[in-house]
C-alpha cells in the first residue's frame, strides 16, 4: 500500500500529460512559455483572486510575498510552529524573526486567541499575554511586528475571520500558507483567497502536484502582484535588463506548468474523491472502539484533505499503532514530530520546551494514515481493522 499513490493518478491522465509536454518540446520556450500564463489565468479563476503569479516552489511563494511586504531585519512575523519549516524559514531567511503562536487542539491551525495575546505582548513589551509566551530574548530586541503567516494545515483553512480583523486593527498583513490546502474552502471562499496574499505549493505530494517543484502566489492587490512578479524575475522592471529591486530567480518552469494543466482536469473530481475517503475513515474510525481521534472539520469549512491525521492517546500508543500498521505493510508518517520553535535551526530565538504546549502535545500524539483519491474501500477497512486490533 502507498501513502500517496501518484501512479494511480498518472494512469488516468498519462496521455494528456504527454500531449502537454510534447507541446512544450515543440515550441521550446522552457522558461516563461505560454503554459505559464494559461495556468495563472485558470488558477486565478479557480481560487477567485484577481492575480496569480507562478513561481518555483511553495517556499519561494512565501519568500516572494514576504519580500513584497518589505520584510527584513528588525521585523517580526507571527506564525505557527506546528507545520513544515517553510514559513518560519522564509521569515528568518530575510533576517526577520518568526514569533510562534500556539495552535487550536481540534483543527491544528494557528489559534486566534494566541495570536491576539502575542499582538498584546508586542504592544506592551511584556513576555506573557495570558497563557501564551513570547521569549524575553525576542521582546528585548524591540522588533516591529509586521504580519502573520497562517497555515492551512493538512488541507483545512485556518480561522481567517478573527485573524483578518485583528490584523486590520493592528496594521498587520496576513499571508495564507495554502501549500496543503489548494481546493479547500472557508465559508464559501476558496483557499489562496482568504488573506492579503495566498501562497501554494505544487510539490508532487500536495493535493494539486506537479512533477517537480512549483508554487504560486495569489492576491487581489494590484501593487502586491506587480511586486511579487518583479521579485520572482530578479527584480525586473519594464523590460528584461532593467532591474528596479533586488529579487530572486523564482520563476516556474514551463514543463511543470504543462503537467499542472493536465492534472487540473482531474482536480475537482479528485477533491470529491478525497471527501469520500475521509468520510469513510470517519465511518470506520470515528466510534468509541477506535484507538484514535479522527480529524474534525468545523461547520463552514471544506478540506482538501492533504493528509488524514489522527491523534493517538499518547506517544507510546502512537508508536505501538504505527508499528502494528507497519508490520502489515501499511505506511504512516508523523507530521510533525518536532514543532518548528524547537528546531535547532531556530534555537537562537530562545524558545524552550513547554512554551507552546498544544503544539508540543500534538507533535507527540499525531500521525497520518495513507490518503489519496484512489484509496480503495478494502484498504481503509484493513487499516481500521489493524488499528482496532480486530
Ligand atoms: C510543502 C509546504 C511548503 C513548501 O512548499 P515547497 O513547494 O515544498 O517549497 C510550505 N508550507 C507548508 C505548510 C507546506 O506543507
Amino acid at each position: 500500500m502507498r501513502f500517496i499513490d501518484l501512479a494511480a493518478q498518472q494512469k488516468r491522465i498519462r496521455d494528456d500529460i504527454e500531449t502537454r509536454l510534447k507541446a512544450v518540446l515543440d515550441h521550446g520556450q522552457y522558461i516563461m512559455g505560454p503554459e505559464i500564463a494559461e495556468l495563472e489565468a485558470r488558477l486565478a479563476i479557480f481560487a477567485g483572486t484577481k492575480h496569480a503569479i507562478a513561481c518555483s516552489s511553495g517556499t519561494d511563494a512565501l519568500l516572494l510575498s514576504l519580500m513584497a511586504h518589505g520584510i527584513g531585519p528588525g521585523d517580526a512575523v507571527i506564525t505557527t510552529p506546528f507545520t513544515f519549516i517553510a514559513p518560519a524559514e522564509a521569515i528568518a531567511f530575510l533576517g526577520a524573526v518568526p514569533v510562534f503562536a500556539d495552535i487550536d487542539p481540534v483543527t491544528f491551525n494557528i489559534d486566534p486567541a494566541s495570536v491576539a495575546s502575542i499582538i498584546d505582548c508586542f504592544a506592551k513589551g511584556a513576555g506573557r499575554g495570558g497563557p501564551f509566551v513570547v521569549p524575553q530574548t525576542i521582546l528585548q530586541r524591540k522588533l516591529r511586528l509586521r504580519g502573520i503567516i497562517a497555515v492551512d494545515l493538512f488541507g483545512l483553512p485556518a480561522d481567517y475571520s478573527p485573524i483578518m480583523s485583528m490584523a486590520k486593527e493592528s496594521g498587520l498583513f496576513v499571508i495564507e500558507d495554502a501549500a496543503q490546502s489548494f481546493g479547500s474552502e472557508y465559508f464559501g471562499r476558496k483557499a489562496c483567497s482568504l488573506a492579503d496574499c495566498g501562497c501554494t505549493s505544487f510539490f508532487p505530494a500536495k493535493p494539486l502536484g506537479a512533477y517537480g517543484d512549483a508554487g504560486m502566489c495569489f492576491t487581489n492587490d494590484d501593487e502586491l502582484a506587480v511586486r511579487m512578479r518583479s521579485l520572482s524575475i530578479h527584480g525586473q522592471g519594464a523590460d528584461r535588463y532593467e532591474n528596479i529591486r533586488i529579487g530572486i530567480n523564482g520563476r516556474l518552469d514551463t514543463m511543470q506548468a504543462a503537467v499542472l494543466l493536465a492534472k487540473l482536469e482531474l482536480f475537482p473530481e479528485e477533491l470529491e474523491l478525497r471527501q469520500q475517503r475521509a468520510g469513510y475513515y470517519r465511518q470506520l474510525l470515528g466510534d468509541a472502539s477506535s484507538p484514535v481521534i479522527c480529524p474534525t472539520i468545523p461547520e463552514g469549512y471544506f478540506s482538501s484533505w492533504a493528509q488524514y491525521s489522527v491523534l493517538a492517546r499518547d506517544g507510546i500508543e502512537r508508536s505501538d499503532l504505527q508499528e502494528r500498521l507497519k508490520e502489515e505493510g501499511i505506511p504512516t508518517v508523523i507530521y510533525y514530530p518536532k514543532p518548528v520553535h524547537l528546531q535547532r535551526a531556530l534555537a537562537d530565538l530562545g524558545y524552550r520546551e513547554g512554551d507552546l504546549p498544544v503544539s508540543e502535545g500534538c507533535s507527540r500524539r499525531i500521525f497520518s494514515l495513507p490518503m489519496h483519491p484512489y484509496l480503495e474501500n478494502e484498504d481503509q477497512e484493513w487499516i481500521a481493522a489493524v488499528l482496532k486490533n480486530n
